[in-house]
């Protein structure tokens, strides 16, 4: 990877903010579409709307995530009950190997709803699934 990070730093002039004493300064890390990351210093007066408008969004954000975290948890097991249906109704000689793919990785999520299914467990599944001419690829070191 080549990712770069740029630091920049930005003083709202709304509130004449800067690295005073009592300032506030918010560090906001983000990746441009060319993949560069950069880094934002901003600094507010603790009184500043502007601020005070941010932290709001911010709870807001955390509060929203949390809410919709809460309905995956509740939904995944009715998600979950009608897929494997699904499968079980196909049976094994019904199913392509892409359903059967699909079968194992639903599996993996259902097994901890806290991690998403990481990469690997994709590339390994595919490749079983659907390996190349050689066979199922090997990672370094597996
Ligand atoms: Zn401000």
């Amino acid at each position: 990877m080549t990712d770069r990070t740029n630091e920049r730093r930005i003083e709202y002039p709304d509130c004449n903010a800067g690295s005073g004493d009592g300032d506030v300064r918010i560090i906001v890390p983000w990746k441009d579409d060319s993949g560069e990351y950069t880094v934002e210093e901003i600094w507010h007066l603790e009184d500043c709307p502007e601020y005070t408008l941010q932290q709001i969004l911010s709870e807001d954000g955390v509060r929203r995530a949390r809410e919709r975290h809460e309905w995956e948890k509740e939904q995944f097991p009715r998600t979950l009950e009608r897929f494997r249906a699904a499968v079980a109704e196909a049976g094994e000689n019904g199913q392509a190997p892409f359903a059967r793919a699909l079968a194992e990785l639903v599996e993996m999520q259902a097994e901890d709803t806290e991690r998403g299914v990481s990469l690997g467990a994709f590339v390994e599944v595919l490749e079983r699934h659907f390996p190349g001419p050689d066979g199922p690829a090997r990672p370094p070191h597996g």
